[in-house]
């Protein structure tokens, strides 16, 4: 199939790339450099051996996406550009809003119009708010933090009630846990910009001596040790995901936890960091992060059963591939 990828530089995005690439289908990349740079396409190239045609395009323009359209004879979309710091979208709510919706929105006319067959979604298990896990694709909504939270929940939505008149059209919506790691070249990986907000970018930050150390935010939940609990998930195993979506999910609306089902405290993370690597990460508790939950972690039997998707990759190759990536663009 031919497929546009949204956000194709970025972290996810250019993993899912090189993963549709292996299995045959045809990308083509829009992106508007916000939080990516335009080498990726290079470092796909040396990966594929495909050199993937590039729009640096903000999704926002529905003008531009549209001529991209009509020049294209897209099969499917694969939307992940969007604004995704938890932080910022508390201090810019608009922003985080105008972006967005309207992006996925533009994306969905554009389905439209054009008979565009496929439309796969960058979701969060941030959707499923402060709840017991693990989290199944029945849990509720509930109410999130922070507008970034906000802003899928309302994608989601869109999404569905569009696919509600369109039982031709189908559309997944995948619900991403904790990506972490990087791909094994060391080529692709996650470049935050400025302080990382996630943990795995800082630990290799402190790792490549970028910083002191690592800030822990509290040891005094109930979990197994005190810190918070995440379902940390290699970001190939993440890429495959999409792929998996793309060849078998059925017409209608579908939604999926994209997780490994296993629940991992920030210790035991760094632990593992620590004893793959074979370098020292020093590291303070400080208090708990406002908005931060307990415990999060999937059940991703749906994906298993409905896609035949199942995660591959452990924890220790997680924590290998993104030190491998770290020590690449020093
Ligand atoms: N965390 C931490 N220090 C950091 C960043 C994160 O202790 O510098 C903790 C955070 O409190 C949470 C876990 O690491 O328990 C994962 O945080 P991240 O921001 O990566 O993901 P999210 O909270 O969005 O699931």
């Amino acid at each position: 199939m031919k497929i546009l990828i949204t956000g194709g530089t970025g972290y996810i995005g250019s993993h899912t790339a090189v993963e549709l690439i292996k299995d045959g289908h045809e990308v083509v990349i829009v992106d508007d450099l916000s939080n990516s740079f335009e080498d990726v396409i290079d470092k796909i190239k040396t990966i594929t051996n495909v050199l993937v045609p590039f729009h640096k395009i903000d999704c926002k323009n529905y003008d531009l996406l549209d001529k991209l359209f009509k020049e294209e004879n897209f099969d499917g979309i694969i939307h992940f550009a969007g604004f995704k710091a938890v932080g910022e979208s508390t201090k810019e709510p608009l922003k985080y809003y105008e972006n967005n919706l309207l992006s996925t929105i533009n994306l969905a006319k554009l389905m439209e119009k054009y008979d565009v067959s496929h439309f796969i979604f960058s979701s969060s298990a941030t959707v499923y708010g402060d709840q017991p896990s693990p989290l199944s694709e029945k849990s509720p909504l509930m109410e999130t933090t922070n507008p970034y939270g906000e802003t899928k929940k309302m994608c989601e939505r869109i999404l569905n009630d569009y696919a509600k008149n369109r039982s031709d059209k189908t559309i997944v919506l995948l619900r991403y846990f904790n990506p972490i790691g990087a791909h094994k070249s060391g080529l692709l990986g996650e470049i935050p910009q400025g302080t990382p907000n996630n943990l795995m970018p800082y630990i290799t930050q402190v790792a490549s001596k970028k910083r002191d150390k690592l800030f822990i935010f509290g040891n005094d939940y109930d979990t197994v040790d005190g810190t918070g609990v995440r379902d940390y998930i290699h970001v190939v195993d993440l890429a495959k995901g999409h792929l998996a979506a793309l060849n078998k999910a059925n017409k209608g609306c579908s939604v999926y936890n994209l997780g490994t089902g296993v629940g991992i405290s920030v210790l035991e993370l760094v632990e593992t960091f620590k004893k793959i690597n074979k370098i020292d990460i020093p590291y303070e508790i400080v208090a708990r992060r406002a908005g931060d939950i307990a415990t999060v972690y999937a059940s991703s039997e749906k994906a298993f059963k409905e896609l035949n998707w199942e995660t591959s990759l452990s924890v220790e190759d997680m924590v290998r591939d993104s030190w491998n990536f770290e020590k690449n663009i020093e």
